[in-house]
């Protein structure tokens, strides 16, 4: 429900049909789009349920051929939609970029969205509620160790740390390093070790021993 605030409107929580006021704008949007013959609703639903049917799990798929395949890793860090098009994945229809980053033991790259909360959907679904928080939005910026220590993840002081600011024209990966003891694993077991979140940048990804003792 739009409420009269101090002279102006801003949305309240929910309307009278019991939504929200963004899902009605959204609506509205969409049925504009539609009257003026820039899409069709069915170009509308089949996006949506693009969306809706991604994962991280796509995301750790990617980054555990990178891991195994050198000559996937070059390509995907060099130019990564063309890359991600070996495994199925078409970004170019997208008019957004994607930059693929590699954590190193020299570098280690943060990704937030200081504006609102760009983020790879394509390759990791939707984002989680802390990526679009305020709190996080400016913290990752002020004190991005401080956030990945409450995270769990300590950065070494002689390693760098970049943080990356995704914009709606351009968004970030992160290739998270591979953790050590991996070498005898599987491509598909080496996936189950890439979280969300290592690919944002907060974490690392899982070591097989955290694996075993949480299982
Ligand atoms: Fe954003």
């Amino acid at each position: 429900m739009t409420e009269a605030h101090d002279g102006h409107q801003h949305p309240g929580i929910d309307g009278d049909d019991g939504q929200t006021y963004y899902a009605r704008r959204a609506q509205a949007i969409e049925a504009l789009l539609v009257a003026k013959g820039i899409c069709t609703t069915g170009e509308v639903q089949l996006a949506m349920e693009q969306v809706e049917a991604r994962s991280p799990a796509d995301g750790a798929r990617v980054v555990a051929h990178a891991w195994v395949d050198a000559g996937f890793k070059t390509r995907l860090l060099s130019d990564p939609i063309p890359a991600l098009a070996e495994l199925g994945y078409a970004l170019a229809e997208t008019t957004t970029q994607l930059e693929v980053v590699e954590n190193t033991d020299e570098v280690h790259h943060l990704v937030v969205c200081t504006l609102c909360s760009c983020y790879p959907s394509t390759l990791l679904g939707r984002p989680p509620d802390w990526y679009k928080s305020l709190a996080y939005r400016s913290r990752a910026v002020a004190d991005p160790r401080g956030v990945m220590r409450e995270f769990g993840l300590n950065v070494a002081e002689e390693v760098k740390v970049r943080v990356l600011d995704s914009t709606a024209d351009l968004r970030y990966l992160v290739l998270p390093r591979r953790p050590a003891g991996t070498e005898g694993l599987s491509e598909e077991e080496l996936a189950k070790l890439v979280t969300r979140d290592c690919m944002i940048g907060v974490t690392d990804a899982l070591s097989p021993v955290s694996m075993a003792s949480s299982a």
